[in-house]
């Protein structure tokens, strides 16, 4: 089977672009099948890092087709931005990309009801990105969104879009006290956008289909994390999306029998963007030490993000409903001057102890981690390139891990160049 999926195990920013962008190299299809422009993946391009929202990060290796699935939700403006400034970067974005016309957009009508929305919640808010991703997906499941397909006629689009922003209208001053949108002018900047992707729009489950029955080499590279999954995360703090293997088929027209293995990307230790329970969240000297170090804000937001430790009991629950056999631990490297590292290996709940991650994010709220405390190795691996020259005490906490997970490891991320690598197997 040629088919890899690489997913976060934790909320997202376990550093999957650089791993995508590293298994690149064997692929001949990347795939992006759930999300938005709300995820950011950044990758070093020639030392410099960039980072992609939207355009799968295969996009910038020759050689490669880019596929945008139709479970994904494209901001049409933001893509053709995106698409502009990489190729600003020299990237080729031509042939090597296609966008399932079945994709539905996220229209400027989606982001001024979510900030909308966000700001009515006040404490309460979910933390989103404010990118319209949650509009878009509410709308694709009311039957009132719009596929990018149909950017294609554009007069027939024109049709909908205005009635739509008409009834969006009602929605942003009645309920909200907003300033209604100007759908003239909004037509007016969709226009030569619609031109510009034009080109890319393609009708894409069949050309994967085709491509597994070949045996191509397939990367399906998801966005944010299993944590953040619509149904399987911590809810009402997620995504609004399927970001677990399963959104793979539903997000593709991949069949379930047609994906092969499914790689986990787990992050030495836990971080989080936005609100929700966080079981191993720290806030002291170590907390600002990960986030120093590991420079720890969000690529898409700039946002500070919230740090803790590895948390094993949510690793477990991220590893059975993806069905992952293998993780690639990324950023070993953060933790190389912590004299003691501390693990998550069960919560405690009203006095009792479990191993079971909780279903509602109220459970999971009231938990205490209970940690084990292994030794550091205060010594710095990011120029391991080799399991031998990796220190012993970081070789025993990646041991650890599996242990408690249950899980293999296939390879250590140890620095954000692509070639901070400890590969122990092949991915392909
Ligand atoms: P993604 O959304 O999962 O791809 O995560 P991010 O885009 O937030 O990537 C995490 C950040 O960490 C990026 O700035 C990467 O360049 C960087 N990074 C990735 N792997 C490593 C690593 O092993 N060590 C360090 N120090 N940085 C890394």
């Amino acid at each position: 089977m040629s088919s890899v999926v690489v997913v976060g195990t934790q909320w997202g920013d376990e550093g999957k672009g650089k791993i995508t962008n590293a298994l690149c190299s064997d692929a001949d299809l990347v795939v992006r099948f759930q999300g938005g422009a709300n995820a950011g993946h950044t990758v070093s391009l020639d030392g410099v890092p960039i980072v992609f929202h939207l355009l799968p990060s295969g996009i910038s290796v020759p050689g490669i087709q880019n596929i945008i699935g139709p479970g994904v939700v494209i901001d049409p403006i933001a893509l053709a931005a995106e698409i502009t400034g990489v190729t600003e970067r020299g990237v080729e974005v031509g042939e090597n990309f296609l966008i399932d016309v079945g994709a539905h957009m996220v229209l400027p009508y989606h982001k001024a009801i979510e900030a909308a929305e966000e700001r009515a919640r006040g404490d309460s808010a979910i933390g989103t990105t404010h990118r319209g991703i949650g509009p878009a997906y509410a709308d694709r499941c009311a039957r009132d969104g719009i596929p990018i397909g149909a950017l294609a006629a554009f007069d027939e689009f024109r049709r909908r879009f205005e009635e739509t922003v008409g009834r969006k209208n009602e929605h942003l001053v009645r309920l909200y006290g907003e300033e209604p949108l100007d759908a003239r002018a909004l037509l007016e900047q969709l226009r030569p956008v619609a031109l510009s992707l034009a080109g890319y729009l393609a009708d894409t489950p069949e050309i994967l289909r085709a491509a597994i029955r070949e045996d191509r080499n397939v990367l399906f590279e998801g966005a944010q994390g299993t944590l953040l999954d619509v149904t399987f995360g911590t809810y009402p703090f997620v995504t609004s999306s399927s970001t677990t293997a399963g959104g793979v088929a539903t997000g593709t027209g991949v069949p379930p029998s047609l994906i092969g293995e499914v790689i986990g990307i787990t992050k030495a230790y836990t971080t989080r963007v936005g609100a929700g329970p966080f079981p191993t969240e720290v806030t002291d000297d170590t907390a600002r030490m990960i986030q120093e170090r590991g420079a720890e804000r969000g690529a898409t937001t700039g946002r500070a993000r919230r740090c803790g430790w590895l948390d094993i009991v949510a690793l477990r629950y991220s590893i059975a409903v993806n069905g992952i056999k293998r993780i690639i631990v990324t950023k070993l490297d953060v933790l190389d001057s912590f004299e003691t590292i501390k693990v998550c290996v069960a919560y405690e709940i009203d006095g009792s102890r479990t191993d079971r991650f909780p279903r509602t994010a109220d459970e999971l709220r009231r938990v205490h981690p209970v940690y084990v405390e292994i030794p550091g190795w205060m010594s710095s691996t990011a120029e391991a390139r080799q399991e031998s020259e990796l220190p012993p005490p970081a070789l025993a906490y990646l041991k650890q891990i599996c242990k408690l997970a249950d899980v293999d490891i296939c390879s250590v991320s140890v620095g954000a160049k692509g070639e901070a690598i400890v590969e122990f197997t092949s991915i392909f």
